[in-house]
C-alpha cells in the first residue's frame, strides 16, 4: 500500500520512535509545530480519519487514548498537551492513515484555529 505511515511501520521509511507495541506506534513528526510533536498511529491501516470510527472499530481508538498519558510522560509533558486529529479535505489531512498529533512542550495558543 502506498501509505507513508505504513512504510514507517514496516521500516521502509525511517522514523524516530517514541513508543511502540503490537498495536500502535508513536514517532516524532518530521515537521514539528511545537517543541514536542509526536504522531500516534494504529499499526493496522483500517481507518483513514475520525470520520471512519464506529462503535464496532473504536477499540483501537480507545487503546490509543489509553496510551497517550504514557507517551506524554515519555516526552516529559507534565503540564498538559493537545491531541489533534485532522480529518479529510477540510481538516487539512495529508496522510490518510488515522493518526493523532500529540503536541506540547510549551504554552499552546488558546484557540485551535
Ligand atoms: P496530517 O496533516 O495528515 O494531520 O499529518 C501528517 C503529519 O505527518 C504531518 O505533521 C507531517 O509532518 C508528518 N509526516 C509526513 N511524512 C512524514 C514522514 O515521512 N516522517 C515523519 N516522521 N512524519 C511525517
Ligand atoms: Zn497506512
Amino acid at each position: 500500500m502506498d501509505c507513508i505511515f505504513c512504510k514507517i511501520i514496516n521500516g521502509d521509511i525511517p522514523s524516530t520512535k517514541v513508543y511502540e507495541d503490537d498495536k500502535i506506534l508513536a514517532f516524532e513528526d518530521i515537521n514539528p509545530c511545537a517543541p514536542v510533536h509526536v504522531v500516534i498511529i494504529p499499526k493496522d491501516h483500517l481507518l483513514t480519519c475520525a470520520d471512519d470510527i464506529t462503535e464496532e472499530n473504536s477499540g483501537i481508538i480507545a487503546y490509543i487514548f489509553s496510551k497517550i498519558p504514557e507517551i506524554a510522560r515519555i516526552k516529559g509533558l507534565t503540564n498538559g498537551y493537545r491531541i489533534v486529529n485532522n480529518c479529510g479535505e477540510d481538516g487539512a489531512q495529508t496522510v490518510r492513515h488515522i493518526h493523532f498529533h500529540l503536541v506540547g512542550g510549551t504554552k499552546l495558543t488558546e484557540k485551535i484555529c
